[in-house]
Order: C-alpha cells, then sequence, then structure tokens
C-alpha cells in the first residue's frame, strides 16, 4: 500500500533499524522502547490489522510466530517476554499495518493498561 509507514519501512524505503528480515516478514527496533528490547514484527504484505486475519493470509502469522520464537532464542530473552498486537484505535493502534510487539528485558504488569 503505497501511503502505508510499515509498507515503506519493509519496502527499505524509510530507514529503519533491523533485527530480521526474509522474503515474507520484516523485524526492526520500535523507535520508541517501552522496554530495554522492543522491536516490532511485520509481514511485507499489507495487512490492516488482526482483524484482517483470514484464512487466505494467516500463513505469514505463523510464520510471524516462528520468528519469534527464534528471535527470542538468538537473543538470549530467557527470563521472559511479551508479544502484543494492538487492533484498533482503542485498543491503541497507531500504525494501520498489522505489526506484533516483542518486549523483554524488564518486569511486565498485568493487566496492561
Ligand atoms: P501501535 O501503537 O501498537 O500501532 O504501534 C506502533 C509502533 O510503531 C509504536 O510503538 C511506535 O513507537 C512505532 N513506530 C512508529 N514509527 C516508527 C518508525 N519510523 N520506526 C520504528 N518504529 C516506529
Ligand atoms: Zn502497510
Amino acid at each position: 500500500m503505497s501511503d502505508c509507514l510499515f509498507c515503506k519501512i519493509a519496502a527499505g524505503e524509510i530507514p529503519s533499524d533491523c533485527v530480521y528480515s526474509d522474503e515474507l516478514v520484516y523485524a526492526f527496533n520500535d523507535i520508541d522502547p517501552q522496554a530495554p528490547r522492543h522491536f516490532l514484527v511485520i509481514p511485507r504484505e499489507h495487512i490492516r490489522s488482526c482483524a484482517e486475519v483470514s484464512a487466505e493470509n494467516s500463513a505469514v502469522v505463523a510464520h510471524i510466530f516462528e520468528v519469534i520464537a527464534k528471535l527470542a532464542a538468538e537473543l538470549g530473552f530467557k527470563d521472559g517476554f511479551r508479544v502484543v498486537s494492538n487492533c484498533g484505535a482503542s485498543a491503541g493502534q497507531s500504525v494501520e499495518h498489522l505489526h506484533f510487539h516483542v518486549l523483554s528485558g524488564r518486569d511486565m504488569t498485568w493487566p496492561p493498561g
């Protein structure tokens, strides 16, 4: 999608701090980290949010979770980590391209705000 920030980041048109890249997904450090480690994993395909995941596009979501598990192991997140996807304005979604926050390096509280 031509006017989407994360499509542009995945395409390399806007600079980002890459954590992982393959033909299906891209991961990069969050510009406003909420934990000592905080990166985002996105599909290269433009999917607006969790609400638009369907039988046609869910394979990439499975792949994203495989990538998250691999990165968590490689980065030594042995004390735990959190995966968050905000869906919709009231949940705090500010960029309308599906993304999974991965946060680690501090204790997390529950419930989230
Ligand atoms: P959300 O608010 O759940 O939609 O998450 C969007 C995230 O994107 C926020 O945590 C922002 O800090 C992050 N973000 C926005 N612009 C950039 C950027 N250019 N590079 C990296 N992260 C960004
Ligand atoms: Zn997009």
